[in-house]
């Protein structure tokens, strides 16, 4: 707090970790927790640049670059890249924490990073985003590799972006090898890489609620966002013959009361990719409620499923998911809740899934395709669902195993100590670094 006061975010994120784990560590006087959280707290290294680049009008641009090579205990770091205008050091040095405890629990061998541009991609043409993504490899691939650092996608940063990115880095480098994940598939990418996040959320949920001897049909569902994570999300929910009744963008939020439908999905994606707002589909469809700046959190819902950003679920909002009888909250984003909201919903005995477990199924099947890559090999649909699932159910055991089994297990107790002591334990081992 005294070293970057303004780092606000990232103070949110560890006061939570260091919440979670005072008690329990106390059982565990093996590591010398204060040291070790020291070095936890600070990223191995952070680089910044400058993207200079060309717009369509001639005009030179100039952009941040940044990367948080946060921990490279477990393996190569590891974590996406957001461009957006909010990413600053603060955003970037949070997620990356978050990263490093989400890939641990993963139990695959991925150290953790997290990078980014204060670019915005919304409104440029594809010419501006590929000279864009070409300025920003020209600094950036002296830094990354498939055993050094391996970045993905991340908010503003979907398969036409990592396409850009990796041809420089594949150019540059004159290697064709798993530097990047969340390649499309017909140079090295993932079948489901697209579909991991959301589809691992819904595993994880399905989990949760096994674990009370519940499951998804009929339940009413409540999602936020209506990109990568959000969509995917729903279509599993779909599948589960769940009743999802809303999105929402950053412009508002729309309500289905009688829940969405394929044809609603499919138009929504249509929408999304052509750069509109998640209100058009009220043009399109009856029965479709358009609320303006409105979030999702105030309708009626068994389970809340926040996937757009950070605190986009906030006190008063927790309030009203508790007073409106939501029993679930779980986080499709990262740490969409805020500290207080987290709060409230705990004491008031909402079950509370957070997003370093819940939607680490993107970094898995990120993990998968740097497998593939380096034994040449493409997998099945079929053979990485399965893969995924299983991870899923692995990462939703190890968070009973540290946060209690029983009926009211603690998620994020359970979360934050399972990571915690992985990356802890090959921190140790590695010395003081
Ligand atoms: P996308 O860019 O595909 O979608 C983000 C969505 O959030 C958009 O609908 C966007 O609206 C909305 N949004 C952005 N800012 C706000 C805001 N301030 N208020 C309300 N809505 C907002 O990103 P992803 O779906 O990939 O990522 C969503 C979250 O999930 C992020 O927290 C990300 O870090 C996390 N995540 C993503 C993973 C992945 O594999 N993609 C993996 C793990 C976590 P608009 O369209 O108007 O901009």
């Amino acid at each position: 707090k005294e070293r970057d006061p303004h780092h606000t975010h990232f103070q949110q994120a560890a006061r939570s970790l260091l919440e979670s784990i005072e008690g329990p560590l106390r059982d565990h006087p093996d590591f010398d927790d204060d040291a070790l959280m020291a070095r936890l707290l600070e990223p191995e290294r952070t680089l910044v640049f400058r993207v200079p680049w060309v717009d369509d009008d001639g005009r030179t641009r100039v952009n941040r670059g940044f990367r948080v090579q946060m921990n490279g205990a477990l393996g190569p770091y590891k974590g996406g890249l957001r461009f957006h205008p909010s990413v600053n050091l603060d955003v970037l040095t949070f997620l990356a924490l978050e990263q490093t405890l989400k890939n641990a629990l993963t139990g695959l061998p991925l150290g953790a990073g997290k990078g980014g541009s204060d670019f915005n991609p919304k409104g440029r043409s594809d010419a501006e985003v590929m000279r864009f993504c070409q300025a920003f490899m020209t600094e950036f691939h002296h830094h990354m590799g498939a055993d050094t650092d391996v970045p993905a996608g991340d908010m503003g940063v979907g398969p036409r972006e990592i396409g850009y990115l990796f041809g420089m880095y594949r150019k540059l480098g004159r290697r064709h090898d798993g530097g990047f994940t969340g390649k499309q598939l017909s140079f090295g990418g993932s079948a489901l890489r697209v579909q991991a996040t959301g589809y691992g959320l819904i595993y994880f949920l399905e989990a949760m609620l096994n674990q009370r001897d519940q499951t998804l049909e009929g339940r009413t569902v409540a999602i936020s966002g209506a990109g990568n994570v959000a969509r995917h999300a729903l279509e599993k929910a779909l599948e589960r013959d769940a009743r999802v009744v809303s999105l929402s963008d950053s412009r508002g939020s729309i309500y289905i009361k009688d829940g969405f439908t394929r044809d609603h999905l499919e138009a929504v994606a249509e929408i999304k990719n052509g750069g509109g707002k998640v209100g058009d589909l009220a043009d399109r469809f009856d029965g479709v409620e358009y609320r303006d700046g409105e979030r999702p959190w105030d309708l009626p819902c068994d389970i809340a499923l926040p996937c757009a950003t950070q605190n986009e679920l906030e006190e008063e909002d927790a309030d009203r998911l508790i007073d409106n009888g939501c029993g679930w909250v779980v986080e499709g984003a990262n740490m969409p809740c805020s500290g207080a909201a987290v709060k409230r919903l705990r004491d008031a005995g909402v079950v509370f899934g957070p997003g370093k477990a819940a939607n680490a199924g993107g970094v898995a099947v990120s993990g998968l395709e740097m497998s593939q890559n380096s034994r040449r090999e493409s997998w099945s649909a079929e053979e990485v669902d399965r893969r995924l699932r299983d991870i899923m159910a692995r990462v939703h055991q190890r968070c009973l195993d540290h946060g209690g089994d029983g009926e009211r297990p603690d998620y994020l107790v359970g979360a934050d100590m399972a990571g915690y002591l992985r990356v802890a334990e090959a921190m140790v081992g590695q010395g003081i670094l």
